[in-house]
């Protein structure tokens, strides 16, 4: 490297003519000094040996969905959950008595509000006072509050206890709920997990649901976005070759929010050239206009506000989202509802129509979204050669109509259910990652991009990028920078991601100082800084004075309140002890249960007086110990076992 051939950077002649500052400043000194990291594929490929098959998990905003690839017939499977549902409502509920986590837990919903968790995905990796949060907060009825380094902390109250828990912990929970139904169906531990994030996540996002992985019990082998999860599902699906180059539209829109991604597909990689969306614009938007039109129905024919009972509304929204999914496929359905109001009993008949006349606005709003990914991607429709559909609201017949219309009647691509797509690219990414032989699986490269650019500040704000944007992962750069004042002898460097020339308009990450730089006029000082995106898009920045060679007090302060491992292990532990707890319940319930029947089935057969006497002893005792230790309730069955036999 010739550090003198590139003192004409126009960060050098910047620095020649910066005005001068008391507070420690850099200057970048070099021009890109770029290295692809040498990277190879072991290195995150994950033996599988007695770890089970490795599971894709799309982690959703308010559904789950989890999937896996079998290598005796070459497919995916969604794996379903208890329930026999193929996805899981993201949710978790706390009681007196026990934890809930995705069906049971938003069932709860209406009953116990403040202690039923959703929508964590919106706190991940964010600061309690970004406004985003503060606007969200105020839709939740639950409690938020800031912790330390200004993360948000979800507080409820657990066994009548105050607990208060990280966005990372609560969304372990449902991963590890996730991990728990994969285990029960294909009856083998499983350990090995790809987690899929939104294409729009920053780094410490990304990083926030690493660590929520790691702490529901998963090897993350790899966070993917979204978008091409889903294109790698539809790839597969329509045996393209990934190695033909192909523009794709990607229109995720789903309970919360709405994504639109264009994707470039080459010799295998995949690129995200524009991203464009609403954070609030989904199936829960749809849903709360049926209920606005139906509370409006219910005032007009009994005279009464159902507005004021929350109950009511729980009640009436749960039968609008079921009434909803139905008319994706029916043109017309009945909302029944027993006793819903003042003990009036609520019928009605609801319209595919109707349904869509509520929503236009909204469905129309979601196209524009597409115009605007387009236009920011600089891509005419018919450059686009596939349309994806991606979100449990886009099986809603208006909405594909809509965007077909768009597309000037372009065919579009569903044959993949859209609320599995993502889930089911996850588990085709894990599978290649765990070495997954296929010939049409090995074509995809395993390669990200850096959705925004990577720099440190410089002068007075300037962004001095270090590793553009759509660079594909993992990297390795490195940049040279210099003091910008005489005898400086500390430096900060500020770590910023975005596009925008001055940093403030971008999103700063991290910084650190390098301090006790030996005396020297400015410009003269040499510090390499390093960026460093591992597989999984985590980003690790690390600096050296060369004159010294000394690498010292380099610590990244992490103003987004990135977890430490020691928290991490914490909650890692914290969280075992909870599904231990889970665990014992569960089996305490099933004890409790199996003696149950057992005595009501007993009841009817029991002829002599001692039977029939030690039968209702059982009952009397079942009523007073609602709570008894599992072993009770075995000691008592195996008791009753030895009276009847
Ligand atoms: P997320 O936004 O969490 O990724 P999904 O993509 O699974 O979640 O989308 C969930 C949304 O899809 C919910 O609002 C749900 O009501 C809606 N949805 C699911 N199935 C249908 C259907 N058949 N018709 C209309 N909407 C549906
Ligand atoms: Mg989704």
């Amino acid at each position: 490297m010739s550090t003198v051939g590139t003192w004409s950077s126009p960060f050098a002649f910047a620095l020649l003519n910066g005005t001068v500052q008391s507070f420690p400043c850099i200057s970048s000194l070099t021009s890109r000094l770029a290295t692809t990291w040498s990277w190879s594929f072991t290195q995150t490929t994950m033996a599988t040996n007695g770890e089970g098959p490795a599971i894709g998990i799309d982690l959703g905003t308010t559904y789950s969905c989890v999937a896996v690839w079998h290598s005796r017939d070459d497919r995916v499977e969604i794996i379903p959950n208890d329930q026999g549902n193929r996805t899981t409502p993201s949710y978790v509920s706390f009681t007196e008595t026990e934890r809930l986590v995705g069906d049971a837990a938003k069932n709860l919903a209406a009953m116990n509000p403040v202690n039923t968790v959703f929508d964590a995905k919106r706190l991940m990796g964010r600061r309690f006072s970004d406004p985003l949060v503060q606007n969200d907060m105020k839709l939740w009825p639950f409690k938020v509050v800031s912790g330390p380094a200004d993360k948000p902390v979800i507080v409820v109250m657990y066994k009548q206890e105050e607990k208060q828990f990280s966005v990372e912990e609560i969304s372990a929970m449902v991963l590890a709920k996730m991990k728990e139904y994969a285990e029960a169906y294909l009856g083998s531990p499983v350990k090995n997990a790809v987690i899929t994030v939104p294409a729009y996540f920053d780094d410490s996002q990304r990083q926030a649901t690493k660590d929520a992985g790691i702490i529901s019990g998963l090897n993350v082998m790899r966070v993917i976005v979204e978008p091409t999860a889903a294109a790698i599902a539809y790839g597969l699906d329509k045996k393209s070759k990934f190695s033909i180059e192909k523009n794709v539209l990607i229109f995720d829109l789903g309970g919360g929010t709405l994504d639109v991604s264009l994707l470039n597909i080459e010799s295998g990689l995949f690129t995200v050239k524009a991203i464009a969306g609403d954070t609030h614009l989904g199936g829960e938007d749809f849903d709360s206009n049926l209920v606005g039109h139906l509370v409006f129905e219910f005032k007009r024919k009994h005279k009464k506000d159902i507005s004021n009972s929350p109950r009511a509304l729980r009640r009436l929204r749960t039968a609008c989202e079921k009434a909803k999914r139905i008319l994706s496929s029916t043109a017309q359905t009945t909302i029944g509802l027993e006793c819903l109001y003042d003990g009036i009993d609520f019928d009605w008949k609801v319209t595919r129509a109707k349904f869509e006349e509520l929503n236009m606005d909204l469905f129309k709003r979601c196209m524009d979204h597409v115009e605007k990914c387009l236009r920011d991607g600089g891509m005419a429709k018919n450059e686009v050669h596939d349309v994806v559909l991606v979100g449990g609201s886009t099986r809603i017949p208006k909405v594909q109509e809509l965007l077909q219309d768009f597309f000037d009647g372009k065919e579009l691509c569903r044959s993949i259910h859209p609320d599995e797509a993502v889930a089911y690219g996850a588990a085709v990414q894990a599978a290649v990652l765990s070495g997954e032989t296929n010939e049409r699986i090995q074509e995809i490269v395993l390669c990200d991009v850096t959705p925004l650019s990577l720099g440190v500040s410089v002068r007075d704000g300037d962004m001095a990028v270090v590793i553009p944007r759509n660079t594909t992962v993992p990297t390795k750069m490195e940049e040279e920078f210099t003091t910008y004042i005489d005898d400086q002898t500390d430096v900060i460097f500020q770590v910023y991601q975005g596009e925008n020339a001055r940093t403030d308009d971008n999103i700063l990450l991290g910084e650190f100082w390098l301090s006790d730089i030996p005396h020297a006029p400015k410009g003269v000082p040499r510090f390499n800084v390093t960026f460093e995106i591992d597989a999984n898009g985590i980003l690790n920045v690390s600096g050296v004075d060369k004159n010294t060679g000394k690498e010292s007090n380099i610590t990244i302060t992490n103003v987004k309140g990135r977890l430490s491992k020691d928290e991490i292990e914490k909650m890692v532990r914290s969280a075992e002890k909870y599904r231990d707890e889970d665990r014992k319940l569960k089996r305490k319930i099933e004890a409790r249960n199996s003696l149950e029947d057992y005595v009501y089935k007993m009841k009817g057969t029991a002829k002599t007086v001692t039977l029939k006497s030690k039968i209702e002893d059982t009952i009397r005792w079942l009523d007073i110990n609602e709570s008894a230790e599992e072993y009770e309730f075995v000691d008592k069955l195996n008791e009753l076992h030895r009276t009847f036999r």
